[in-house]
């Protein structure tokens, strides 16, 4: 889990950020209300996929772990907007407009950030994210939309599940990174925009 500074949007995994007393480390704003990131809401979602994990429910694992990697990409997507100083209702007329992952990825983060998304990730540490990620979802629609695809599966195994639950833990951490680069660093970060 990580909390956000409100005054440039930075997040931070350090527990002693969480109650405001210490500045923040990319701003030195000081204050209380450093909301925790992933929202409790999708907290317990991650926890409840972790059960079913435990329970080798290999297909919904993968499938839930695709679902909730989609919904932080979009998050990090509509923070890196808002640096940039689009409003709420722009932010999200592009997500609703543009939903495929595969242009949201190709597309829209490039234009947000001047870069392809494989190249941040590997310049973070991540260099086989992305296509690590291209596979779990590819595995996914395999087995959903099975005989429309060329290897439709049947079931998936408890290795795809596994890879599913590192790539989920990996997520956290390098969209982490990509918001503070893009987001706290961003050129339209609130701090910015009043100094
Ligand atoms: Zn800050």
């Amino acid at each position: 889990m990580f909390h956000e500074c409100p005054e440039c949007l930075f997040l931070s995994p350090a527990p002693q950020f969480a109650d405001g007393s210490r500045p923040c480390p990319h701003c030195h704003a000081t204050g209380p209300s450093r909301k925790a990131v992933p929202a409790p809401r999708l907290r317990r979602f991650d926890e409840r996929i972790r059960g079913y994990h435990r329970d080798g429910e290999n297909e919904i694992v993968v499938i839930l772990v695709s679902t909730l990697l989609e919904t932080i990409f979009e998050d990090i997507l509509a923070r890196m907007m808002q640096a940039r100083g689009a409003e709420t209702k722009v932010i999200a007329l592009v997500l609703d407009t543009e939903r495929s992952v595969g242009m949201r990825l190709g597309k829209l983060f490039p234009t947000l950030c001047d870069a392809k998304f494989e190249d941040v990730a590997a310049e973070l540490g991540y260099g086989d994210f992305p296509l690590r990620w291209r596979q779990m979802r590819s595995l996914r629609n395999a087995f959903i939309h099975g005989e429309s695809f060329d290897n439709p599966r049947e079931t998936l195994d408890g290795r795809a599940a596994c890879d599913a639950m590192a790539l989920l833990d990996q997520a956290y951490d390098l969209f982490v990174l990509i918001n503070n680069r893009f987001v706290a660093d961003g050129p339209r970060s609130r701090r910015a925009a009043r100094a």
